[in-house]
């Protein structure tokens, strides 16, 4: 059965036709001679959204959060992230084996915060037993979910009395602005660095943005350039991320409604515990039900989801409409009559 609904995340969205043209359209030259007048525009558009002086495209959001970690922390040094945190979890363990970097992650509370006085008790004494930790990197949206501003500030405080650098990991920033109503450059102060994806639900086929103040950019641009992700003429690539910002951004409101609609389908089925989204992120745990076969009936049926420690993950997007929010739906309820 061919892929008809994908579910899976918000990174499977193709480039639009207007997408592709304006790509094709781009003025380009080689960026690492900083000729690329494209990814140039990028870079300061991303920069003027976040309020940050400048920004550096990466390749990958992974490659941009290791930069900001490999700027803020030496060899031998510490950052505090989160137990579910991308640049703790997700990120193959890249900050200990490409930067000698040390995590000391926390455990995050079901909103995706974590509790100060757990993050206050990590930050080591400057003593010669211990790493030092110089660095607090916080998510937002994680899992999904927008982190409280209050919570924000607090952390951001805490980590300002303890003289730590601050990393915000904005992947799916606007999806948190659109969700709260925050411009992201609220959602994005007091934070030295802020790295941005467009390759998720903005639809971009490639590239994020890591912004901050000049100095750390100019870091970052060298370590790029050490992680092997100075790249040419990437203006075609940057060009589609900036047609996704002028075009892609509002809309997503659209998958946060679809994703709510398909939470509350899904929950009118006793034995399927479905959080109530933020975004466009859901998360189901069917106890009593065999997720895996409920995931293989639905991929019979041109549905796929993604499913991890037994939990399925449904990601709306660009990508996906109603008619796949009611095929899977329907798939759902024939699955559940079959197994009684
Ligand atoms: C997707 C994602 C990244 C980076 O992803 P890449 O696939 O490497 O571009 C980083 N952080 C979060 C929160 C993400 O969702």
């Amino acid at each position: 059965m061919p892929i008809l609904h994908d579910f899976r995340s918000d990174t499977v969205t193709r480039p639009s036709a207007e997408m592709r043209a304006a790509m094709a359209q781009a003025p380009v030259g080689d960026d690492v001679y900083g000729d690329d007048p494209t990814v140039a525009a990028l870079e300061a558009e991303v920069a003027r959204r976040t309020g940050k002086d400048e920004g550096a495209f990466f390749p990958t959001g992974t490659q941009s959060n290791l930069a900001a970690l490999m700027v803020h922390c030496a060899r031998g040094d510490e950052y505090i992230a989160g137990q579910q945190a991308h640049c703790y979890r997700f990120e193959a363990g890249g900050a200990a084996v490409l930067g000698s970097i040390q995590p000391q992650p926390i455990e995050n509370l079901p909103d995706g915060t974590m509790a100060l006085e757990k993050i206050e008790k990590a930050i080591k004494l400057d003593d010669m037993h211990f790493a030092r930790t110089r660095l607090l990197a916080l998510e937002n949206t994680i899992g999904g979910r927008v982190l409280p501003q209050a919570f924000v500030a607090d952390a951001l405080g805490l980590a300002r009395r303890a003289g730590l650098a601050t990393h915000l990991d904005g992947a799916r920033i606007f999806n948190a602005a659109v969700a709260s109503g925050i411009a992201p450059a609220d959602l994005a102060e007091g934070f030295d660095t802020v790295s941005v994806c467009l390759s998720k639900g903005l639809g971009a086929p490639v590239g994020t943005v890591l912004a901050g103040s000049d100095a750390s950019i100019g870091k970052a641009k060298r370590i790029r350039k050490m992680l092997g992700g100075g790249m040419r003429q990437s203006g075609i690539v940057a060009a589609g991320a900036l047609h996704a910002l002028a075009h892609n951004v509002e809309r997503l409101a659209e998958d946060h409604w679809l994703a709510a609609t398909l939470a509350e389908g899904l929950a009118r089925h006793e034995g399927l515990l479905v959080e109530a989204p933020q975004t466009n992120i859901v998360f189901m745990d069917c106890p009593g039900i065999d997720g895996t076969a409920l995931a293989a009936f639905l991929a019979e049926r041109g549905v796929i989801v993604s499913g991890r420690y037994g939990q399925l993950r449904w990601v709306t997007h660009l990508d996906v409409g109603e008619d796949a929010v009611e095929a899977a739906l329907a798939g759902v309820a024939a699955f559940l009559e079959r197994v009684g």
